[in-house]
């Protein structure tokens, strides 16, 4: 037996003992869109969408299994343990018009509860979704130019593969842009190649309406996820707390029902940490998701702003899900973390 095969000895023959240890309680999945199959060239946001057939397979997964099917309002019960029943929590972040016409029927035929956190400048129609449109511009061009801080930025568009790595950088650029500067950056962008920046969260985000036609559902839970969708730490304390109460009583005023849980935009360690889960508890609200990978523990209990989600994109297999979700691959791979927070 060599050194590989002797570890892969010892973890076949502990990980059983250890993932009953990580397995917990169970999952809050985490998706965003919900499509039909993707036809023609893609750039990198294909990650957020998966297709209908891949949500039917993931809830029959579950099915299968024998998983209770809750909702973010019943998880205390299982926390708790008045229920010892494995459970899973659907959520869909930003509210993209998908998760009506594509997600919500398949969730109904199943009868699978699930909570949609809405950005509100998504039915406000005031958010610019350049990630998609950047996604149309690079497919379309050949090559593209633009100034930006007194820099000029150059691009050859030639092949897929520059398309690609063009996207990458310029998606980094974006991001890390502070303040105005960002909005400045993608105006003088699209408004060069004549994209009109509003015309995506137009035609792809979910209106007022259609929230309302939602929430009407006892299966849909709406929360809130921030009004601009900002990186937590790139603002402060009073500006992070104006965000998140600001979308819970819009939410509230449009709906006429009360706000009590939330998602952090983004959510990852570099956006959430402690300040951000102390804040959080300063709020009505009574749970916070973040982006963090994780099962559900008793212990989570006294976390419950910063409840870690399982993260499910189009490669996401159905080997995968039942590694995580027995608790083998946060066993293996990782920090070893067993209760997962911030
Ligand atoms: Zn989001």
């Amino acid at each position: 037996m060599d050194t590989t095969q002797a570890k892969t000895f010892i973890k076949n023959a502990i990980s059983p003992l250890f993932s009953s240890l990580y397995q917990g309680l169970g999952q809050i999945i985490v998706l965003h869109r919900v499509i039909p199959e993707p036809k023609g060239e893609r750039l990198r946001n294909t990650g957020i969408e998966i297709t209908e057939q891949h949500l039917e397979e993931l809830i029959v997964f579950f099915k299968k299994r024998d998983y209770d099917f809750i909702s973010l309002d019943e998880l205390q019960d299982y926390l708790q343990g008045k229920i010892k029943r494995k459970f899973v929590i659907f959520t869909l972040d930003d509210g993209y018009l998908d998760n009506l016409t594509h997600a919500y029927p398949i969730f109904k035929k199943f009868n699978v509860p699930f909570t949609i956190y809405v950005t509100t400048n998504f039915p406000d129609k005031k958010a610019v979704l350049w990630w998609y449109l950047l996604e149309d511009l690079l497919l379309k061009e050949q090559s593209i130019s633009f100034n930006h801080q007194e820099e000029l930025f150059n691009f050859e568009l030639r092949s897929f593969a520059a398309k690609e790595d063009t996207f990458n950088y310029l998606r980094h650029l974006i991001k890390t842009q502070e303040g105005n500067e960002q909005l400045k950056l993608i105006k003088n962008l699209f408004s060069k190649y004549n994209m009109p920046l509003y015309e995506k969260v137009e035609n792809m985000a979910l209106d007022w309406r259609q929230i309302i036609q939602l929430n009407a559902d006892p299966l849909v839970t709406i929360a809130a996820h921030t009004v601009n969708h900002p990186s937590f730490k790139a603002i402060s304390e009073n500006q992070i707390l104006e965000e998140v109460n600001q979308s819970v009583q819009i939410l509230e005023s449009k709906l006429n029902t009360t706000i009590e849980h939330f998602a952090y935009p983004f959510g990852s360690p570099v956006e959430v940490g402690v300040r951000e889960v102390e804040l959080m508890s300063k709020t009505n609200i009574k749970t916070s998701t973040t982006g963090r990978m994780g099962n559900i523990m008793p212990e989570h209990q006294n976390h419950l702003h910063a409840l870690p989600r399982l993260y499910v994109g189009p490669r996401t297999t159905e080997r995968y899900l039942s590694d995580f979700i027995s608790g083998k691959i946060s066993f293996i791979t990782g920090s070893k973390q067993r209760i997962v927070t911030i």
